[in-house]
């Protein structure tokens, strides 16, 4: 069977040939006899010549027009179509190839936006994953310019998706301690694993790069240790911290029994001496284990706290009361500054209690003999706030935060009168009220000022 595109050239051809073939018979007749030649058939067949020259240049003209009128709208189309979106289907009512061509174009543009809605929604899930996952993830090209990365890696860096896809991954992370393993993953193609750590940052990083398996590039995992090295950190330096603080009673425990046994117990003046100084000794090991137990049942969540309306004003009246004698021992005024009425908040008010009992002791203990300790209530619509200041030894500027950490002793020479945890747990105490506690330079210049604030 004919196409209708090969029958309209067959014709056109057929007229053609027609056309030249009469041309050619009246040569031929020509040239033969010219006399025999009459002038009806000469005309006759000039004009079945003309004819046919005429029908087949039309016909050329029409198939050509036609041709170019229905390429060019399937070109307007396919230069139209935008992947993924709706489009208006190819009307053609031609039914030869180039009918065949318009629908065949709209069947591709129908599987092309097959497609992409396919494409688009697998990249879709892939980007929800990608923003599940906690680790940092850069997609990069074989030259190491990134294609793709995840939330996390943008919270790690800090950066931005936007700006940082198309640059080299340096550019983005601006590290070449990070940057040495990816560089080799790209060229050996091999997978590289590094732990690194950024002081300078405050980061340590867990780093894994692999190649890509089906072109050239490689994929970057970045796992943020940064808390857990920090963990590993605070469990060294409490463990650290812990037998620093052991030892030194145990040590002289040791030596005092010591001296005893070779012979100090003889001499009952001496012995009864030691005696004090061991049970002294003891105490100490007894607080710091206390202060431990507590710190970790505050830290555990064991310790309910038992919140009531509590007056805090006559809390403070009471811790005053317990610890005049000490003040007193010292020489030193303790004044309290309070409202005349109650001001209640909710809290425990064994906790609270033990809080203002910490900050106050500690005013004394670091208070030469004759110093002034003054504990003041003050409060609002919102909070109240109680602060202890003091005319003591004071503390170093740069301890004025640490001094909440977990036996951090701001004075070294002051180091043997405390355990280092009652202001830890004393933090704990209020964070857990939803106070806030810090240190200051005490406003008269001289001493310092612990204060806390508890929500009325
Ligand atoms: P401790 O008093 O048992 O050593 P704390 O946790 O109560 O432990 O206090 C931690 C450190 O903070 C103290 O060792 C001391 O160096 C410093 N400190 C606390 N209060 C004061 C204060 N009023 N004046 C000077 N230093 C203080």
């Amino acid at each position: 069977m004919f196409s209708s595109i090969r029958k309209s050239l067959l014709t056109i051809v057929v007229l053609l040939v027609l056309f030249n073939a009469l041309l050619y018979i009246l040569y031929i007749l020509l040239a033969i006899e010219p006399g025999a030649f009459t002038g009806t058939v000469f005309l006759h067949l000039s004009l079945i010549a003309v004819g046919s020259l005429a029908v087949s240049s039309l016909s050329i003209v029409f198939f050509t027009r036609s041709m170019t009128t229905s390429l060019k709208s399937i070109a307007g189309f396919i230069q139209d179509l935008v992947p993924g979106q709706p489009f208006n289907k190819l009307v053609s009512t031609r039914e030869d190839e180039i009918g065949e061509l318009a629908h065949e174009t709209n069947q591709l543009a129908e599987r092309t936006n097959e497609k992409f809605h396919q494409l688009s929604s697998e990249r879709n899930r892939l980007d929800l994953v990608l923003s599940r996952i906690e680790d940092g993830i850069f997609l990069l090209d074989g030259e190491g310019i990134i294609r793709n990365i995840n939330p996390s890696a943008e919270t790690i860096f800090g950066i931005n998706k936007t700006t940082s896809v198309g640059m080299s991954f340096i550019e983005a992370v601006r590290d070449y301690e990070l940057d040495k393993p990816v560089r080799k993953c790209l060229r050996t193609k091999k997978p590289q694993q590094e732990y690194l750590d950024l002081r300078h940052r405050g980061l340590y990083l867990g780093m894994i790069a692999t190649p890509l398996a089906t072109e050239p590039g490689c994929l970057v995992l970045i796992q943020d240790l940064s808390r857990l090295n920090k963990l590993e950190m605070i469990r060294k330096d409490f463990i650290a911290n812990v037998s620093h603080e052991l030892r030194t009673p145990v040590s002289s425990i040791k030596l005092l029994s010591e001296t005893l046994e070779e012979g100090a117990l003889e001499d009952p003046g001496v012995s009864k001496k030691f005696l004090g100084q061991m049970i002294q000794e003891v105490d100490k090991l007894e607080g710091i284990v206390e202060g431990m137990t507590t710190l970790a049942k505050i830290e555990s969540g064991e310790v309910r706290l038992k919140k009531k309306p509590v007056d805090i004003v006559r809390l403070v009246e009471q811790v005053t009361k317990r610890l005049q004698g000490m003040a007193a021992e010292k020489e030193q005024a303790l004044t309290v500054v309070i409202p005349a009425e109650e001001v209640l908040v909710m809290a425990d008010a064994l906790q609270l209690e033990q809080v203002i009992f910490n900050i106050t002791h500690n005013a004394i203990k670091f208070t030469p003999p004759g110093g002034t300790v003054t504990i003041r209530v003050t409060f609002d619509e919102q909070q109240v706030v109680v602060s202890t200041s003091d005319t003591g030894f004071g503390i170093d500027p740069a301890d004025l935060a640490r001094i909440f950490e977990r036996f951090f002793k701001s004075d070294k020479s002051h180091s043997s009168q405390g355990s280092g945890l009652g202001l830890a747990i004393s933090r704990h105490i209020i964070e857990a009220h939803s106070g806030r506690i810090w240190a200051e330079p005490a406003p008269g210049g001289k001493g310092s000022r612990i204060s806390f604030s508890l929500p009325v």
